[in-house]
């Protein structure tokens, strides 16, 4: 079968009679089984996927299928699907089934989109390479020597390999946009409150959002027009519906880029060679590029990693061996939360719930917590106050290449990968990142953040970018 790289064009065949949702679904399993290796989905739902397939075959031969009838998608590890095992990839949840569907899953269905499986991701959404799962990492597409990203590495693979059409990742410092960035495809961290996090299983609540990993940015928007609004079990999901009206973007935007971010110490060449050249690029088409200072960036990943496990320690004291997966027998409750947490828990999250517990503690709590809360509202002013002067804020979503499995063992630098994509988190304004340029051997992406709910003209504005 071809490679589709729009649900547009797998629609036009799939009207025209000449495929059907059962030969998609038939052609992924085959992909999937024979790229094993990429460790992307930990469970794929084969005969499932085959009934609902033929199910929805038959609706579009009546003429009543949804409007994602066609698109075959896989689901980060951490979004719950009824009857399903969700355990992000966790020891803790070994076994877990949720009772219900996340909103976003209920609203894939409802649309007639068929899940294949669930995919790998870093533990509790933790991490930015995928290496933190206890599935083991996914590798990537480009060379299997290499990490995919994270958290959602599962996700980009997917897509990136063309194991399903799309997929959904979840975002809390950058776990779309960094793997999309490393697999060469798309993603698309929404506005905070712009898609329901019910059914999502938390890491910061504050900074979480799902959103989609595609192959192109048209398939984004059809997938956010479904999943995104109001949801009543979300009260943080404020119910703008702005995929719903046509908006009309200008054709002519001011683009403000982060001085300090291009200047950044520990930025890769390649990648920023190739940035500026497409910022020329840019420029020659009548744009304006607009060099802006952010001396606050520097203090973005610190504030990020104190705010988000602060949350995140509180978030997974639920997991106590009693009401959810994995359960260490014990003669007492004591023993048995301690024994199910120190064996149910990962490295790195059991790092973060005790950083998170330790810029929670009182004494540390204002010098820590506090403090990052303060940088968070600094940041999401200047962020707002840029957007005033400027349509967009461009920057390369990631500051280096990928990286290889194994390497990179120190902890901060590893952490300052997230020098970029943190700041939309920290103001949650929607941020996407999108290939531009196919290097040596990874292509580089750029991302680029709008304002509050802007997602219909930011996606129409990186197509636009794209266009040759
Ligand atoms: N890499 C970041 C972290 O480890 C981002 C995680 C995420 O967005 N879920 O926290």
């Amino acid at each position: 079968m071809k490679t589709y790289s729009s649900l547009k064009e797998i629609q036009r065949d799939l009207y025209k009679n000449i495929i059907s949702c059962e030969n998609l679904v038939e052609n992924y399993l085959e992909n999937i089984s024979q790229n094993k290796e990429l460790n992307a989905f930990i469970e794929v739902y084969d005969v499932e996927a085959i009934l609902s397939a033929k199910k929805i075959d038959l609706k579009i031969q009546n003429n009543t299928a949804g409007s994602l009838a066609g698109l075959i998608i896989g689901i980060k590890d951490n979004i719950c699907y009824k009857n399903h095992k969700s355990t992000a990839s966790s020891r803790i949840l070994e076994g877990f089934k949720s009772p219900y569907s996340a909103t976003v899953i209920e609203r894939l269905l409802k649309e007639d989109a068929i899940i294949l499986g669930r995919l790998n991701c870093d533990e509790f959404a933790m991490g930015s390479s995928n290496e933190n799962s206890i599935y083991g990492p996914a590798k990537n597409p480009i060379d299997t020597s290499f990490v995919p990203g994270g958290s959602s590495g599962g996700s980009a693979v997917a897509v990136g390999a063309d194991l399903c059409h799309a997929t959904l990742g979840t975002d809390t410092g950058g776990s779309i946009r960094q793997p999309a960035s490393f697999c060469g495809v798309v993603g698309l961290k929404p506005t905070y409150g712009l898609v329901s996090r019910h059914g999502l299983i938390a890491f910061a609540s504050s900074f979480d959002q799902i959103g989609p990993i595609t192959k192109c940015i048209e398939d984004a928007r059809e997938i956010m027009s479904v999943i995104s609004g109001k949801d009543d079990f979300d009260s943080t999901c404020v119910g703008k519906n702005v995929f719903s009206k046509k908006t009309k973007n200008k054709k002519k935007w001011t683009f403000g880029i982060i001085k300090q971010a291009i200047d950044f110490p520990e930025i890769n060449l390649e990648v920023k060679t190739h940035f500026l050249d497409f910022l020329n690029q840019i420029e020659k088409r009548g744009h304006t590029i607009n060099y802006i200072n952010l001396p606050l960036l520097e203090h973005l990943t610190p504030a990020y990693y104190i705010m988000t496990t602060a949350e995140a320690s509180s978030n997974l004291s639920r997991y106590d061996g009693i009401k959810y997966g994995h359960q260490q027998p014990s003669n007492n409750l004591e023993e048995l939360i301690i024994k199910t947490r120190t064996l149910g828990f990962g490295k790195e999250v059991k790092r973060r719930i005790m950083l998170g517990t330790f810029v929670l503690s009182s004494g540390y709590y204002d010098a820590y917590y506090k403090k990052a809360q303060k940088v968070r509202r600094l940041i999401k002013q200047e962020t707002e106050d840029i957007l005033k002067k400027n349509d967009y804020i461009l920057l390369p979503t990631t500051p280096n290449l990928p990286f290889k499995l194994g390497e990179q063992p120190n902890l901060i630098q590893r952490y300052y990968e997230d020098v970029f994509t943190v700041q939309a988190n920290l103001s949650g304004h929607p941020a996407l990142s999108f290939p531009f340029f196919k290097a040596k051997k990874f292509p580089i992406s750029a991302q680029l953040i709008g304002g509050y709910f802007s997602e219909p003209a930011l996606l129409d504005t990186a197509m636009d970018l794209l266009k040759n």
